[in-house]
């Protein structure tokens, strides 16, 4: 039998790292975490409970509620995939929306947040077998993973893909340019942030995907797995 192992896949915002991550997962039957939609669903929480104002976070606030919140995931029983969910109910659809977009790079870039999720994502990990994406996985989660991979594309293409992905939801109201700014704000804080900063492993395979179909980069991810399962 073929040795589990944790595959980590970091990057940009929006780079398509959850697809390609969830396909890997479900191809090699291994449990898919979204890191992103753990960071989400706090800040969905923070924004529910009045911890984001227009002048500010709340910190105190908010790191005092956070022994009350239950972040996790519940398979959808249609599609076999992890929803998230804030205090057991889904909230999958809420987390995916430009509110929730443009405010957390600040709620996680605080530390107890994410020292709180760190631990409860490395406990995820515990018995390998998992498909892990985030921005930090390679470097702060789990430093020792068997397969780390770092995607990215420019902020262009990147914008383009969720302005489809928004549209094809339904979702109105949405700019362009808007969500360009969006993506390009989140790199920034994401890369500049004190604790776990977004950066790419020395260790990790760096895959530009600006210029690849889905299929190829499934393809690739699926090769560099074969390799690192078969040299076990
Ligand atoms: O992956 P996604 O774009 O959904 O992540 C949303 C945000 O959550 C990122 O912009 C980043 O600020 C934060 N995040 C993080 N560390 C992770 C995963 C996501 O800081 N491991």
């Amino acid at each position: 039998m073929q040795k589990k192992i944790i595959v980590a896949i970091d990057g940009h915002s929006s780079c398509g790292k959850s697809t390609m991550a969830k396909w890997l997962a479900r191809q090699v039957g291994y449990i898919y975490v979204d890191t992103g939609a753990m960071y989400r669903t706090v800040t969905l929480h923070a924004l529910q409970n009045g911890y984001i104002t227009p002048e500010g976070i709340d910190e105190e606030g908010l790191r005092k509620s956070l022994s009350e919140v239950q972040v996790s995931f519940r398979l959808d029983p249609n599609t076999n995939l992890p929803l998230a969910c804030l205090n057991g109910t889904v909230v999958e659809q809420e987390i995916r929306g430009m509110e929730v977009s443009n405010h957390v790079s600040p709620i996680a870039a605080l530390p107890f947040v994410r020292e709180i999720l760190t631990a409860q994502q490395q406990q995820m990990g515990r018995d390998k077998g998992i498909v892990m994406d985030g921005r930090d996985i390679g470097t702060a989660v789990f430093p020792d993973a068997e397969l780390k991979v770092f995607v990215t594309a420019s902020a262009k293409v990147r914008a383009q893909r969720r302005f489809d992905e928004l549209t094809a939801k339904g979702e109105t109201g949405i700019n362009f340019d808007d969500i360009l700014r969006n993506v390009e704000e989140r790199d920034y804080i994401d890369s500049h942030r004190e604790v776990n900063p977004l950066r790419q492993a020395p260790d990790a395979l760096v895959l530009d995907n600006s210029d690849l179909t889905k299929d190829e980069q499934n393809a690739w991810l699926l090769a560099r797995f074969d390799e690192r399962t078969n040299q076990q």
